[in-house]
């Protein structure tokens, strides 16, 4: 062995024993945090095994959407399939999306998480959402070229100072190995808040709102583009953004979101 290499061996070796060393250590820091800030339920901050998890009475609470789902717009449908179905729905008013899949309902528990996180600051439970979506939107992550958040306007990022729907698209991008592009989509005109509007002044509200900038244009046209949303509600900025999406030249444009607002007439399974 020459002697260059017998260096090169050496520092492997020394390399592998400062990792294990950080390891330990990493370890260690983190039962002092357990000692002195134990894990808490993102719910009811009752006491969980790790960070950024539920405890099980909270967890029996997320509506879980299960397939089987419609094909178009995830909800879920009340008989069971082994192909694809559309319902009926999604027939009478496509989407401009091709897909969008959702972890659960929009109610319950999975209000309250969203709420925290949007409006609490409270950033602990992405790697979970993340998790989550990654599972639910397993369909929808296979092919995607790239991940593009929903954008904020300006004004609302400074004055929240982050996105929740790229704070997911980063986590859910990482997990799947997909680049995710935070500025593809840009909000070009501020909307009211969609909160309390009816389905045709939702979709007025979010018409025209949003533009590919050019920069971005080569990154957009003719890949498959995964939309993240953490809720959709009756699809009208899903569809906006999708509408934009394809002008600029995408070949598909599906949707993933942490929940769905589902009709309630809708049964649960
Ligand atoms: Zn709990």
């Amino acid at each position: 062995m020459s002697e260059q290499t017998q260096d090169i061996a050496r520092a492997r070796a020394g390399q592998g024993r400062a990792s294990r060393f950080r390891a330990r250590c990493a370890g260690a820091a983190l039962k002092v945090a357990d000692f002195i800030l134990p894990p808490l339920c993102l719910v009811c901050r009752g006491s969980v095994q790790g960070y950024g998890g539920l405890c099980a009475r909270c967890w029996s609470g997320v509506d879980f959407i299960e397939p089987p789902r419609c094909d178009r717009l995830g909800i879920p449908l009340p008989f069971p399939s082994d192909e694809l179905v559309v319902s009926a729905s999604a027939l009478a008013d496509p989407p401009v999306y091709d897909r969008a899949r959702a972890v659960a309902r929009y109610d319950g528990v999975m209000r309250e998480l969203i709420h925290a996180l949007k409006y609490g600051d409270r950033h602990e439970g992405v790697a979970l959402f993340a998790r989550w979506m990654v599972h639910a939107g397993a369909d929808v992550i296979e092919g995607a070229d790239i991940i593009v958040p929903v954008p904020l306007a300006r004004l609302r990022l400074w004055s929240r100072r982050f996105n929740q729907a790229a704070l997911l698209a980063r986590a859910i991008g990482k997990a799947a190995s997909i680049p995710d592009r935070p500025f593809a989509l840009k909000r070009i005109r501020r909307t009211p808040s969609q909160v309390g509007l009816s389905a045709r002044q939702r979709r007025r509200n979010v018409a025209g709102a949003f533009r590919v900038p050019e920069c971005w244009i080569r990154d957009v046209a003719d890949r498959n583009v995964l939309i993240i949303d953490d809720v959709i509600t009756t699809g009208a900025t899903a569809n906006a953004c999708a509408r934009t999406l394809k002008r600029a030249g995408a070949a598909r444009v599906d949707v993933l979101a942490l929940a769905r607002v589902v009709d309630p007439l809708t049964p649960r399974l």
